[in-house]
C-alpha cells in the first residue's frame, strides 16, 4: 500500500521542490510507493478549505511530512505546528528547513531595521507599505531553522538538496528505517584538487576571483582555491552537494564553497574552524570582508548569527 505524504513550503524559493521533482528515475519507482496528499508547491490547495471558509488549517493526515523553507513568520510557524500534529516523520528539507538558510543573514539585524532597509528605503525600488500591516502575518523576532520550533527527525540539507538524497532518505523512511543522515566528511574530504598546504598569503579574494587554472587539464590538476587566495568553505561543510557521483558541484565548476550544506555535525563551530583552516595555509581571516556573514551564509538559524549591539561612543 502507498505511504501518505505531505508537503509544505515555508520561508522557501521552490528550489527544494525542484529537487523532488530533479530525483529522475528514482522519482518513478518512489512514485508507486508514495500518495502525495498535500503538496502546495506543485498543486493548489487551500488553508482553509476550496472556499476559504474553513475555521482551521486543512493538512491532511500523513505518515511522512516533508517541509522545505524556514520560520520567518507568524504563519510558517502555525503551518510546521500543524505539520507536526498531522505527520509522524518529518523531514527538514534543504538548508533554509535545516539551518535558516540565506534569509537567516536577516538575523544579523533587529526585524524594524530590515524593514527600514528592505521595505521602505530601497533605492531599486518603490518604498512599499508598511510590512507590519495587519493582513501581513506578522515577523518572528528571527528567521528559525524548524528544529528550533518543533521535533525534526531527518534532515536533507543543501541549498538545494540533491536528489539523490531525497531519494536515498524516502526509500530508508519505505524500508522501516527511522533515521537518516549524510557521512560527516568535509567538502574538502571530497575534493581532488591539488594541495600543497600553503598559499601565497596575501589579502584573501572574495569568492568571484578568477581562479587559476589549465581548462584543459582535470579538476585534479587544479590548486586548492583557499591555497590560490580564494575563500572556499569547503574544510567546514558537510560533502554530498553532488549526490553519489563525488566531486563537489561548485569544485568542478572552478568556483570556491560557499558552504550550502552546512556544518559538517551538529555543534560545530564553522566560523571559528574556518579561521583555523585559513591560517592553517597561511591566510589572516581578518583580511576576508565581511567575514561574519560570509562564513555564515547559510546557516545564520540556532544562534549562528545574531544582532550585535551597537558599541557605544567613545
Ligand atoms: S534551501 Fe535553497 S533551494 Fe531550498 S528553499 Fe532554501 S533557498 Fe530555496
Ligand atoms: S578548500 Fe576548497 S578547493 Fe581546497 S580542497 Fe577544500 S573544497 Fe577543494
Ligand atoms: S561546493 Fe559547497 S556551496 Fe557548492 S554545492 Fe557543494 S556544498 Fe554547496
Amino acid at each position: 500500500m502507498a505511504v501518505n505524504v505531505a508537503s509544505e513550503w515555508l520561508n522557501a524559493c521552490s528550489g527544494c521542490e525542484i529537487s523532488i521533482l530533479n530525483t529522475g528515475e528514482a522519482l518513478l519507482d518512489l512514485l508507486a510507493q508514495l500518495n502525495f496528499v498535500h503538496i502546495p508547491a506543485l498543486v493548489d490547495s487551500k488553508y482553509f478549505g476550496p472556499l476559504g471558509d474553513g475555521t482551521s488549517l486543512q493538512i491532511p493526515e500523513a505518515v511522512v511530512g516533508i517541509v522545505s523553507g524556514g520560520v520567518r513568520n507568524s504563519e510558517h510557524k502555525h503551518v510546521l505546528e500543524e505539520m507536526r500534529k498531522k505527520v509522524k516523520v518529518l523531514i527538514a528539507l534543504g538548508s533554509c528547513a535545516a539551518y535558516g538558510g540565506v534569509p537567516a543573514q536577516a538575523n544579523m539585524w533587529k526585524p524594524e531595521e530590515v524593514f527600514e532597509k528592505v521595505f521602505r528605503g530601497c533605492v531599486t525600488t518603490n518604498p512599499s507599505p508598511n510590512p507590519e500591516d495587519p493582513n501581513v502575518p506578522p515577523w518572528t523576532p528571527t528567521c528559525q531553522a524548524l528544529d528550533e520550533v518543533t521535533k525534526v527527525d531527518i534532515t536533507i540539507p543543501g541549498c538545494p538538496p540533491h536528489p539523490d538524497w531525497i531519494a536515498d532518505a524516502v526509500m530508508a523512511l519505505l524500508a522501516g528505517k527511522t533515521e537518516w543522515k549524510l557521512p560527516e566528511r568535509s567538502v574538502c574530504d571530497t575534493c581532488p584538487v591539488i594541495r600543497e598546504k600553503k598559499s601565497g598569503g596575501g589579502p584573501i579574494k572574495r569568492m568571484l576571483a578568477n581562479a587559476e587554472f589549465n581548462p584543459e587539464e582535470g579538476i585534479d590538476k587544479m590548486r586548492c582555491l583557499n591555497e590560490q587566495g580564494i575563500f572556499c568553505m569547503g574544510p567546514v561543510t558537510l560533502a554530498g552537494c553532488n549526490g553519489k557521483s563525488g566531486v563537489p558541484r561548485c569544485i568542478q565548476a572552478r568556483t570556491p564553497c560557499r558552504g550550502c550544506f552546512g556544518p559538517i555535525r551538529k555543534g560545530a563551530k564553522p566560523m571559528v574552524d574556518m579561521m583555523g583552516a585559513l591560517t592553517s595555509v597561511g591566510l589572516d581571516p581578518k583580511t576576508l570582508v565581511d567575514r561574519r556573514a560570509i562564513m555564515n551564509r547559510y546557516i545564520g538559524g540556532h544562534g549562528y548569527l545574531t544582532v550585535i549591539p551597537a558599541r557605544p561612543a567613545r
